[in-house]
Parts: C-alpha cells; sequence; structure tokens
C-alpha cells in the first residue's frame, strides 16, 4: 500500500500546525516560556523542560521544515551561520577535511576557512561542475563532507547533486547541500542523494526580510541525534518569535516561489537582449551551462538572477545606485526586490582569494512586484548609461 502523501503546498500550510486544543485556536499559540512547570520531580507535561532543549513554537517550525524537505528532522538555528557552525561541529572533527564549491556564499567560506581552520578542520574550493578534479580533491584527504550550493551565489552555477552525492559516498564522505536559492519548493536535495540540508531561513523560507535564521534538515537517524545533540550543548537555537515569523512565511513558499520564477525568467530575457549587458546569469535561460541539469533538479529556476555589464565596475556601480523599486541591500529571498554589489557587498569578505566576485557583476533579487514595474524600474537606470 502506498501512503498519501500531501503535496507541497498542503505540508506548508499544515505540517507542525495543528490547532491549539484548549481553545481552538487556529494558528498555535506563540510560546515565549523559557521554562516549563514539572508535575514532580523530572514529570514532564509534553516533553518540555527547558526553552534551549525545546519549544512548542521552534518545534512547529522544525516538524514544517522537515515535511518541506522530505527528511524526518530538522533544526532551527539563530542565522544560517550559526546551522552551519552547528553542522560542521556535529559532523566533523579536527584532521576532518571540507571540499566546497569554489563559488561558495563568502560567509560559508569565511566561517570554514577563518573559524574552523583555527580548529584544524582543512578545506579545498573546487569547481563542482568538473567531476575528476572534486574526486581528486575528496581522496587527497581524509574528506568528511563535500559541501555544495546549487544554484550558487552569485555565479548561479548549477552543479549535479546526484552525481556529486554518488562521489561523496564512494569516499565515505557526507554531501551537504545548502539549498538556500532554491528552497525546497524548487529542490529537494535529500531526495536526490544528499545527507543533510542547510538553510539561511533569512533567505526565501522566512520570505518577508524580517527575520534571520538558519535551518538544518536530515532524514538519517544517527545524523539528526549528533546534530540535535549540538543544537541543544552549543545553543544557537532560534527564539520562538523568530521561528513564528519563519513558519509564516514558510507557508506560502510555493505561491511566492512561482512569481519569483516567473518574474526572474522576465527579467533576465530582458537583460539578455540589452546592449550593455556583457553575460546574464540565470538558469532558466536556454544558453546557461547548466540550464537542462536545472530543469532536470529543480521544479523551476528561482528569483535570483546576476548580470555582468559591458561597461565594467562603473556600470554597475551606476545601475546600482540609479534604481527606485530594486533596493540597494544586502541579503535576498524577500518580497521585495533588492539589487546587490557582491564584490562590495556580500562577497567582500572573500576579495583576493579564489571565490572573489567580477566587478563588473550584479546581483538581483527578483521580488514579487509587478514584473512591467521591475523592468520599467531597470530600464531607467540602464539609461543613465
Ligand atoms: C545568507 C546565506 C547564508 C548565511 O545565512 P545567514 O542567515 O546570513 O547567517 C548561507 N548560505 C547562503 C547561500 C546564503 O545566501
Amino acid at each position: 500500500m502506498t501512503e498519501n502523501i500531501p503535496g507541497f503546498n498542503t505540508r506548508a500550510v499544515h505540517a507542525g500546525q495543528e490547532f491549539e486544543p484548549r481553545t481552538g485556536a487556529v494558528v498555535p499559540p506563540l510560546h515565549f516560556s523559557s521554562t516549563y512547570a514539572q508535575d514532580g520531580i523530572g514529570n514532564l507535561r509534553a516533553g518540555y523542560e527547558y526553552g534551549r532543549g525545546g519549544n512548542p513554537t521552534r518545534d512547529a517550525l522544525q516538524e514544517q521544515l522537515a515535511a518541506l524537505e522530505n527528511g524526518t528532522h530538522a533544526y532551527s538555528f539563530s542565522s544560517g551561520l550559526a546551522a552551519e557552525d552547528s553542522l560542521i561541529r556535529a559532523l566533523a572533527e579536527p584532521g576532518d577535511h571540507i571540499v566546497l564549491g569554489n563559488d561558495a556564499y563568502g560567509g560559508t567560506y569565511r566561517l570554514i576557512s577563518k573559524v574552523l581552520g583555527g580548529w584544524g578542520i582543512g578545506n579545498t574550493p573546487v569547481d563542482m561542475s568538473d567531476h575528476a578534479a572534486l574526486k581528486a580533491a575528496v581522496a587527497a584527504n581524509k574528506t568528511k563532507l563535500v559541501w555544495v550550493e546549487t544554484p550558487s551565489n552569485p555565479m548561479m552555477r548549477i552543479s549535479d547533486i546526484a552525481a556529486i552525492a554518488e562521489i561523496a559516498h564512494a569516499a565515505g564522505a557526507l554531501l551537504v547541500v545548502d539549498n538556500t536559492f532554491a528552497s525546497p519548493y524548487l529542490q529537494q536535495p535529500l531526495d536526490l542523494g544528499a545527507d543533510v540540508v542547510v538553510h539561511s531561513t533569512t533567505k526565501y523560507i522566512g520570505g518577508h526580510s524580517d527575520v534571520v535564521g538558519g535551518a538544518i534538515v536530515v532524514k538519517d537517524p544517527v545524523l539528526a541525534e549528533a546534530i540535535g545533540f549540538i543544537q541543544f550543548a552549543v545553543g544557537a537555537v532560534s527564539g520562538p518569535m523568530d521561528a513564528f515569523l519563519t513558519t509564516r512565511g514558510l507557508k506560502t513558499l510555493g505561491v511566492r516561489m512561482r512569481t519569483h520564477s516567473e518574474n526572474a525568467m522576465a527579467v533576465a530575457q530582458w537583460l539578455a537582449q540589452r546592449p550593455e549587458v556583457e553575460a546574464v546569469h540565470y538558469p532558466g535561460l536556454e544558453s546557461h551551462p547548466g540550464h537542462e541539469l536545472a530543469k532536470a533538479q529543480m521544479r523551476d529556476f528561482g528569483g535570483m538572477v546576476s548580470v555582468q555589464f559591458a561597461g565594467g565596475e562603473d556600470a554597475a556601480r551606476i545601475v546600482a545606485e540609479a534604481t527606485r523599486v530594486f533596493t540597494l541591500a544586502e541579503s535576498l529571498g524577500g518580497i521585495e526586490s533588492l539589487m546587490n554589489y557582491p564584490s562590495e557587498m556580500t562577497h567582500a569578505s572573500v576579495k583576493g582569494t579564489e571565490l572573489a566576485v567580477p566587478v563588473n557583476l550584479l546581483r538581483l533579487s527578483v521580488g514579487i512586484e509587478d514584473v512591467q514595474d521591475l523592468i520599467a524600474d531597470l530600464d531607467q537606470a540602464f539609461a543613465k548609461l
């Protein structure tokens, strides 16, 4: 007998969201309490003891996240980097090695190289589309984790999750996928062979630029136990209000991602036919080298578009400062369109390293506004060139 698993949007709205039994409140209440009354020593009412170890609002989010990534366990953290730090410390120890994409998020590379490097965890950045180089890098060290971001930030490269999972597993390593850019609506790495999914929930999952958070999702009870222990022992948990806002955002992920994807496709197509543009990086364009792969492993192509200007750094800076609907700001994945100049903003920490970003590149987080207004905004900014 096949189990009837509800569809993505049904899970997004309902997983972990049972109504409150006493009053019937349809939205589960926000629990701020840091501690819980015991009916006798160690005699807990619902398993809750102390807020770092467990909180009903955080649990509701964790259940929702696990359901949407097709995992069994999810852990919610105070930021994406807090989740990554806890994840690496749960699964690797001094002497272990991490092989990561050479276009990983700058903050991830900074954490792995500048912080965890000092605690004896090595790293090798590689081009994840070069599977021979990846195999060699994995074999050259005591590799514990292979770390992939797809689509990558900000170059929008697409990596083959299933193929990389095989390479990692053949060498006894685990595959971690940073699924922040795709979100679980567009891509479910655990189904493709990844062992761990990590998120900055600050981005599409929260979706409204009003909360900072992170998450880890797994489907293996042994990994779950190790991560759960570190979450409790290290304590970088999300607070109740953050968890509540994230749950609220996550309920509309499907409808948001559909509009983000539709708008981003239109913006990418508009950019691609402009003479001021040297290159557009959007996996939805047939000219993108990862287009076929993205079509195979993603439901749609998402809301992120990067663009390089023929007029170099100056042109990128002029456009970045001339838009009115696109706001010049760090971050991504909110309902409002944002414009970012990575080499001085999000990726300033990797300047001068092999992860550095081209100086003529802008990264657009295409929001859910009416697309004709977004294109008109870009058009008036391009007129300044
Ligand atoms: C933002 C981001 C992170 C870090 O998350 P924070 O919530 O800012 O700590 C990690 N990976 C990717 C791809 C990101 O965009």
